[in-house]
């Protein structure tokens, strides 16, 4: 099953305290894919990064990297094995230094050997990361550290990145830059999970996208057959 997936996801069921997050979602990934996780507040999105992360163990279903299981592997296990997030909320180090939350991201056995090339090619990146390289990240703007957020992603030398919403908080002019950033990944070579509240654009955007409602994935296809879909417009897209 998903023999050529990079990362697959079968039947994986979640819940908190006796009430269902996840009912059996399945969904895979190919290298060098860009596929798109969209649905509502509360559908069960960051349930899903961070049962695929190994933070919330899932109940039952499996989730396999390269075709092997690491369903119940730790969470240090899981990013060594190269699968990076980048959390809603950002999640950084606040009262370390920009440069230090990203040589946080290279601790991996790994990233470290290159975490000299990779720092520089973030720093290439996000012009604005170095500028502030020895600045608190909690002092940063919610759009920078957004931005520390995927770089310290990118230090991991991930096999794939999950992005749990990361236009969240952000301006719309913000929300464009961090989807362009997305875009810029994906063209370098990166596959990437993305889940998204913001569905029009993260399906235009990605090559396929599924649909989380209430824990379970009610569509699944290409992005313009999800943007044409008359559910999706009446549900999604205010059509
Ligand atoms: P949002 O876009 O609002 O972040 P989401 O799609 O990421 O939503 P989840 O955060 O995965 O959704 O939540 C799915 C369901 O699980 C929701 O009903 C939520 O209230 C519940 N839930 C999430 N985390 C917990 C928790 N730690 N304990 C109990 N219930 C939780």
């Amino acid at each position: 099953m998903h023999d050529e997936a990079l990362l697959s996801v079968d039947g994986l069921c979640l819940a908190y305290d006796g009430s269902n997050a996840l009912n059996g979602v399945s969904l895979d990934i190919r290298k060098g894919e860009l596929i798109c996780v969209v649905g509502a507040n509360g559908a069960g999105k960051t349930s899903l990064i961070r049962s695929i992360a190994g933070t919330i163990p899932a109940s039952s279903g499996v989730v396999r990297m390269n075709g092997v299981d690491i369903t119940r592997k730790p969470p240090w296990e899981i990013c060594e094995l190269g699968i990076a997030q980048v959390a809603e909320g950002r999640q950084i180090f606040g009262a370390l230094s920009v440069e230090e939350n990203l040589l946080v991201g290279a601790a991996l056995k790994r990233a470290k050997a290159e975490q000299v090339n990779t720092l520089e090619s973030v720093y290439a990146l996000f012009g604005r990361l170095r500028e502030r390289r020895r600045q608190l990240a909690g002092t940063l703007s919610g759009g920078e550290q957004q931005m520390l957020a995927i770089g310290r992603a990118i230090m991991s030398k991930p096999e794939i990145v999950m992005f749990d919403e990361p236009s969240i908080g952000l301006s719309p002019a913000l929300t464009d830059v961090m989807f362009s950033v997305v875009k810029l990944l994906h063209e370098k070579g990166a596959t990437i999970l993305l889940v998204e509240q913001n569905v029009a654009k993260s399906l235009s955007l990605c090559n396929r996208g599924y649909v989380l409602e209430n824990g379970s994935v009610v569509l699944h296809g290409s992005s313009e057959e999800l943007l044409s879909n008359s559910e999706v417009q009446r549900a999604y897209l205010g059509m």
